[in-house]
C-alpha cells in the first residue's frame, strides 16, 4: 500500500505533517526541504505516480558536477507535504524543524543524451528510469536549476539498508564549481531562516490541524508554474486525442 510507510511512523494527532492520501494525478512538482532532525539533512522529493518519492541527503543538493551526495531513499511521502514548513513536536517521528528551501517543477529526461545533451522525456521513462535505478531528470526551481541524475548505488557497505543513492549535477549552464549550501539558509516560502522557523511560536507546532487547506500553493509564482506545466499536458493530451480521431477507425469484425 502507498503511504502505509509514512502514516505507520506518524501520530497525526500530535504531529502538523498532513495525513494526506495518494493522490490520482501528478503534477511535477519537487521539493527540497532543510530538515534540523537528529541530524541536520535535506530531504529531496520528486512528484511522480501520485506520490512524493523522498530521498534523505545529509550534505544537501549540489549544483557543483564534482560533489555526488548520498542520498538515502526513505519512505514516500503525500503530495500535501509539499509546502510542509513548521516543528515536528518532540517525541514524533522527525522530531524538529523543516525548512522548504527550494520548490519548482521537474521534467523527466530522455535516458540517452542526444549530441551529449539531455532530452526531456516522457513520464514512461521516468518511471521505468526510477524503478531501474538511474533517474535523469531536470529542475526548475528557485535555487536549483538544471539537470541531474538521482542513481541507486548497487554496492552494498556493510550495515546498509541497500537504499543509498547518489544525487549528482549534470554539466550545464546551472553548475556552479564549489557549490556552498550553507549559504542558502533561506525558506523560499517564508524568506525565514531555519532558527527563525524553529523559534517561530506562529509555525504549526501548535496548530496540529491547520484550517486552511493544504493543497493551495502558497507561493504565486509556484502556482503561475505549476498552471503552466498543467495547460502543457492538456494541450498535449488534446492533440493526442484529436489525433486518434482524425485516424481512420478500426472495422469491427
Ligand atoms: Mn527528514
Amino acid at each position: 500500500m502507498p503511504l502505509e510507510e509514512y502514516k505507520r511512523k506518524r501520530r497525526f494527532d500530535e504531529t502538523p505533517e498532513p495525513a494526506g492520501k495518494v493522490e490520482t494525478k501528478s503534477t511535477h512538482r519537487f521539493v527540497v526541504q532543510k530538515h534540523d532532525a537528529t541530524r541536520l539533512h535535506y530531504d529531496f522529493r520528486l512528484e511522480m505516480e501520485g506520490v512524493l518519492k523522498s530521498w534523505a541527503v545529509p550534505k544537501g543538493p549540489s549544483l557543483d558536477p564534482a560533489d555526488k551526495r548520498l542520498a538515502m531513499q526513505v519512505e514516500d511521502h503525500p503530495v500535501s507535504y509539499f509546502d510542509f514548513e513548521g516543528n515536528i513536536p518532540e517525541g514524533n517521528y522527525g522530531a524538529g524543524t523543516v525548512m522548504v528551501w527550494d520548490l519548482g517543477t521537474w521534467q523527466p529526461l530522455s535516458p540517452v543524451p542526444v549530441e551529449g545533451k539531455y532530452v526531456p522525456g516522457t513520464e514512461a521513462e521516468a518511471v521505468a528510469m526510477l524503478a531501474k535505478g538511474d533517474l535523469k531528470f531536470r529542475l526548475h526551481g528557485k535555487k536549483l536549476n538544471g539537470d541531474f541524475a538521482i542513481v541507486k548505488m548497487k554496492g552494498r557497505r556493510p550495515g546498509s539498508k541497500g537504499n543509498e543513492w547518489l544525487l549528482i549535477k549534470k554539466h550545464d549552464d546551472f553548475e556552479v564549481e564549489g557549490y556552498d549550501i550553507d549559504q542558502y539558509d533561506e525558506s523560499v516560502l517564508t524568506k525565514r531562516s531555519l532558527s527563525e522557523i524553529a523559534g517561530d511560536s506562529g509555525s504549526k507546532e501548535w496548530t496540529s490541524r491547520p484550517a486552511t487547506g493544504r493543497g493551495k500553493l502558497k507561493a504565486a509564482w509556484l502556482a503561475n508554474a505549476v498552471a503552466k506545466l498543467d495547460k502543457k499536458r492538456a494541450e498535449e493530451k488534446k492533440a493526442e486525442k484529436d489525433s486518434k480521431k482524425l485516424a481512420p477507425k478500426k472495422k469491427r469484425t
